[in-house]
């Protein structure tokens, strides 16, 4: 007995749901990369998106996922040799500082752990302590995937220039652009990356970087870049050199339909979706954790993203028979546990083309799956989650 037909619902952080709208601008022939439209639309796209990371900066489209715009962000503005600091906070931190490592950088991993979000005090500290000024550039994310924690990006800029630091500072948004605010000028980062396939809701393949003042000097004598990641070879006026060769055509429509959708919705409307929607999550997973099996694996409250949501899960093999319930069952995807949280956790996002009755369809879900497989837990997540909302979005 199952009750699943039709579409499979996606609760994985990443590729996420894609809109109709998003859906149906690729749906078209092969378009001439040298006419008027397909300019036009490079022009806009890059427009927006250093109005999405907000900043007066340049920023620059490749045809790669957010692993291809790490290496782009490092490439363009380190040496072999240099020296960076990694903020630790779950996985992905790490996973783009061992890129740099293997790059040829030396990179220290300022620790951290799991369930927390990075220190902004103890970054401050630890740049006080590099009197001779070795360290190049600090790189951490703004929300970590696997931890399913949110780093505050404005108080780590603020804790660099109170250590009177000039390292670069460089951020991955990869799991929350467009979800979350970002203020890359204002917050005072020098670069920032993303991709397409998360807050975006655009299929995966394009990656991002957004580009400050003190990063393009440090690009000048940078001696990583390589020939397709390098800034300076897209600039100018040719369409082909700015993607170095030929355009993802059908992946800048796709783009174009879901940066019209944010756009339309209004930036601050997605965040307070995004925040609303994270909380009925919150209050959901709050209830199950009451007592039983189930607990938030970010321990601080105010550090839980609103993106996505990790849910820790005792037992051996339990995460794992609750996803495959959810799924076989349901439809429903959940996202698995990784990293150190690997056979230990589901994951919930909650980012990009996501509303009410996907959210609540989930955690209906979720609590169906933990019923029939006798996982014990606190109930009412659900009714917690629509009391929230019903408390929270006024009629
Ligand atoms: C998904 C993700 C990445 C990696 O992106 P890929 O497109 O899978 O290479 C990097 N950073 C964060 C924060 C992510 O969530």
């Amino acid at each position: 007995m199952v009750v699943r037909a039709g579409r499979e619902f996606l609760a994985i952080p990443g590729p996420t749901t894609m809109p109709d709208e998003v859906l149906r601008a690729m749906h078209r022939p092969a378009a001439d990369i040298y006419g008027p439209e397909l300019i036009a639309l490079t022009d806009s796209l890059l427009a927006d998106l250093s109005r999405l990371f907000r900043t007066k900066g340049r920023s620059y489209i490749y045809i790669a996922n957010g692993h291809g715009a790490w290496e782009a962000a490092l490439t363009n503005v380190l040496s072999r040799g240099d020296k960076i600091l990694v903020l630790e906070s779950g996985r992905f931190a790490i996973g783009w500082g061992d890129a740099a490592a293997e790059l040829g950088v030396e990179v220290e991993i300022l620790k951290g752990d799991w369930r927390r979000a990075v220190r902004p005090a103890e970054v401050e500290a630890r740049l006080r302590a590099d009197t001779e000024r070795r360290i190049k550039a600090v790189l951490t994310v703004q929300i970590d995937t696997a931890a399913g924690v949110a780093n505050d990006i404005e108080a780590i800029g603020k804790a660099i220039r109170a250590a009177n630091h000039d390292a670069l500072y460089m951020v991955d948004t990869v799991a929350s652009l467009a979800c979350v605010p970002f203020e890359m000028d204002e917050w005072g980062v020098d670069v920032a990356m993303s991709a397409s396939q998360k807050g975006l809701m655009t299929p995966p393949g394009l990656g991002f970087v957004a580009v400050g003042d003190r990063a393009r000097k440090a690009h000048a004598t940078a001696n990583l870049k390589t020939p397709y990641w390098d800034w300076t070879a897209r600039e100018g006026e040719e369409h082909y050199r700015k993607y170095a060769g030929t355009p993802p055509v059908h992946l800048m429509y796709a783009l174009r339909a879901a940066l019209d959708m944010i756009f339309e919705e209004g930036l601050e409307n997605a965040h307070t979706r995004h925040r609303l929607l994270a909380e009925a999550v919150r209050h959901a997973a709050s209830a199950w954790a009451d007592k039983g099996a189930l607990a938030f694996n970010v321990t601080e409250p105010g550090e839980r993203s609103n993106t996505v949501t990790t849910v820790l899960v005792d037992g051996d093999g339990v995460a794992a028979r609750l996803q495959d319930y959810c799924k076989s069952k349901c439809g429903v995807v959940l996202g698995t546990g990784i990293g150190a949280l690997s056979g230990k956790a589901f994951r919930i996002a909650h980012m990009g083309h996501v509303n009410a009755p996907m959210v609540l369809g989930t955690l209906g879900v979720i609590e169906v799956g933990l019923n029939a497989l006798k996982i014990p837990h606190g109930t009412g997540g659900v009714q917690a989650a629509t009391k929230y909302l019903g408390d929270n979005v006024p009629a």
